[in-house]
């Protein structure tokens, strides 16, 4: 990775107070509310990402005049991990609303000293050049996302790659920086302390996946 993490929460704002919601084990009993804090997060990090994508001046016409005004030049491509992603993704998508969107299906495989993860399912547009978003709420131990990036390397060369997560964990971020090789930035709402035995980000907020849809068998 090219350079340190942007860190939402590291200044006082709005997207504290939805990150605490998120965490809080009381309110996560409404999922309707922590789908909306995903997505308000996502877009809340798609805003501050966006101002390091380019700019064109561009004359536009209004009812009353002509003014020069700057435009996005092209519109990321957003890439989410299923299923845990899918509101983080929306709130990014709310935001650059005219994005083409890529999905790769994964699960974890909890070994005793490590995490597997399975890809069973791809589906992302031509990637070759452009800007990509990988968006993955939960950066635990960094084998999705490392995985999925492979995986698009393989379909083309993103001009540059950015990384957003929710919550991160130091080892997930070393792992990010030892393995994504080529232009790429990590932009995470917080960086939490570890990670359990499980896996899991502690103190963290849970099963995101399940927090937003349920438990899976
Ligand atoms: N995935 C989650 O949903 N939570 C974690 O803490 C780690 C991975």
């Amino acid at each position: 990775m090219n350079n340190k993490p942007f860190v939402l929460t590291s200044q006082c704002s709005i997207a504290n107070h939805f990150l605490a919601e998120l965490r809080d084990a009381a309110l996560q009993k409404d999922r309707m509310r922590f789908r909306r804090n995903m997505e308000r997060l996502g877009e809340i990090l798609a805003y501050e990402m966006s101002r390091v994508f380019s700019y064109e001046a561009k004359e536009v016409r209004t009812p009353l005049g002509e003014v020069t005004t700057p435009r996005l030049v092209e519109y990321p491509i957003l890439v989410t991990i299923l299923r845990a992603g899918i509101p983080f993704h929306q709130g990014f998508l709310n935001i650059f609303d005219q994005s083409d969107s890529g999905f790769i299906g994964a699960y974890r495989e909890e070994e005793t000293t490590s995490v597997v993860v399975n890809i069973d399912y791809v589906s992302v547009p031509p990637i070759d050049k452009r800007v990509v978003v990988i968006v993955d709420p939960m950066l635990a131990t960094g084998n999705s996302i490392v995985d999925a990036y492979r995986l698009l390397l393989k379909r083309g060369t993103p001009s540059h790659v950015h990384v957003a997560s929710v919550v991160s964990a130091p080892e997930g971020i070393k792992r990010l920086e030892e393995n994504l090789s080529g232009p790429s930035s990590l932009w995470t709402c917080a960086i939490d302390e570890k990670l359990n035995p499980s896996f899991y980000i502690v103190p963290g907020l849970g099963d995101a996946g399940d927090l937003s849809y349920g438990i899976k068998q």
